[in-house]
């Protein structure tokens, strides 16, 4: 029932480094008001993904400095994790919903949580429900990814990617092998196959073979590791005798490609390890790994580093690749302004957030709510270090 209330959603500027993104677009205010939803804009918030403060202001949005956001906003919509200064300025009764990765660092939803501020994931979404969908951020932003992923290859890669016959002569198409066939490496294949490459799909789960097949690439089948299929679509973690018998299976063929592309991700562990450093060593000068698992705890390529391209004593370049769905700022942020959209709309009732997390959406997002830390998991993350306190939050 219509009550007047309206909530106050604003849009801040990002403040991780290299982050081009922003979480919402100017065609989303149109779409938010009649739920009861005003979008404030921090001035300049869209400048790297080449969307105006004019754009917004045209859409409805109304243009305000940082200080008033923090001052007078309900909900903080982000893309990524405000850094501590901004995190810092959050109040209590505040919301701030956006990618936090609170199961990779629990304590900063329980610091915001000690501080009343209501904390709501869109990482945590249930995926497999269909409901869902049009919330699933990390889906359109792996796509976003994956398609970069092959352009950053291509750009590093010293030859062409499609078959070229012309009066200097012919070239032979790429070959390029995708490992892990999750949302970002189906993305990869179609657009490698695009460019005109010849390209092969790998996965530890079984059920990606028809996916790989319908792109129009070949499914790498390894005899000496089964399936690895886990829970919810995802991949389980391989035991050491499975990992060994992998690597050195994708060894031979690894060493036969032109570049080679790695998405593989096995939820709340290390990424699984596929180009060993005898696999480099295998590969011809020229070749080109772009390794979109590059991260701190290491990733799926022996010696990648996220954020650096590195090139191997036998002339194989290897990209660690860190955030690329920010380099396609525009798209990324058009995808990502609908997931969150569609987000706050599921939340909000007559203009202000009904939390709720009998919903089985809302147990997936809300982290923390009332001063306490309610998802599970998140908490579960926290009881050792927190003692007696339970799961409430206590600190940054
Ligand atoms: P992800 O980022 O967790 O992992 C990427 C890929 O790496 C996965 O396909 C995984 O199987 C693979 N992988 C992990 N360990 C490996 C190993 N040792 N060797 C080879 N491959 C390995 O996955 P994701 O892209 O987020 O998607 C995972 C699954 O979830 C897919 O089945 C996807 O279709 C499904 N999904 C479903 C929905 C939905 O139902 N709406 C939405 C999103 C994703």
């Amino acid at each position: 029932m219509e009550t007047g209330t309206r909530m106050k959603a604003a849009v801040v500027k990002e403040t991780s480094p290299g982050e081009r993104r922003v979480a919402l677009v100017p065609d989303a205010v149109a779409k938010l008001a009649p739920a009861g939803i005003d979008v404030l804009v921090e001035s300049g918030a869209g400048d790297g993904a080449w969307l105006s403060d004019a754009a917004y202001a045209d859409a409805g949005a109304s243009i305000v400095s940082a200080a008033e956001i923090y001052r007078t906003a309900d909900v903080i919509l982000t893309v990524t994790r405000p850094q501590p200064v901004a995190a810092g300025e959050l109040r209590a009764g505040q919301a701030v919903i956006g990618m936090l990765a609170p199961l990779a660092d629990p304590g900063y939803a329980a610091g915001l949580a000690a501080r009343g501020v209501t904390v709501i994931s869109l990482d945590g979404l249930p995926r497999t429900l269909s409901r869902a969908q049009p919330m699933d951020a990390l889906t359109s932003q792996s796509n976003v990814a994956g398609y970069k992923a092959v352009l950053v290859a291509a750009s590093e890669f010293g030859r062409f990617f499609p078959l070229l016959i012309t009066a200097a002569g012919t070239a032979r198409p790429a070959k390029v092998l995708v490992l892990g066939t999750g949302v970002a490496g189906l993305q990869a294949i179609g657009t490698a196959r695009r460019l005109g490459a010849v390209v092969s799909g790998y996965d530890i789960r079984p059920t990606s073979k028809d996916e790989v097949t319908s792109l129009g690439a070949t499914f790498l089948e390894l005899t000496s590791v089964g399936s690895a299929a886990g829970e919810g679509g995802y991949a389980r973690e391989l035991t050491a005798e499975e990992r060994q018998a992998q690597q050195d299976e994708l060894t031979s063929h690894i060493a036969r490609q032109d570049v080679v592309i790695t998405t593989a991700q096995v939820p709340g562990r290390k990424p699984p390890l596929l180009v060993t450093e005898d696999a480099i060593k295998a590969m011809a000068p020229g070749s080109v790994i772009v390794d979109m698992a590059a991260s701190a705890l290491g990733g799926n390529v022996t010696g990648s580093v996220p954020g650096e391209t590195t090139v191997t004593g036998n002339g194989v370049t290897i990209v660690g690749a860190e955030n690329l769905a920010a380099t396609v700022p525009t798209a990324a942020s058009n995808a990502y302004s609908r997931n969150i959209s569609a987000m706050l709309l599921h939340l909000t009732r007559d203009g202000t957030l009904a939390i709720d997390t009998s919903d089985e959406i809302q147990a997936g997002v809300v982290i923390a709510h009332d001063g306490r830390v309610v998802h599970e998991g998140v908490a579960s993350l926290l009881k050792p270090v927190e003692g007696d306190a339970g799961v409430d939050g206590t600190a940054d």
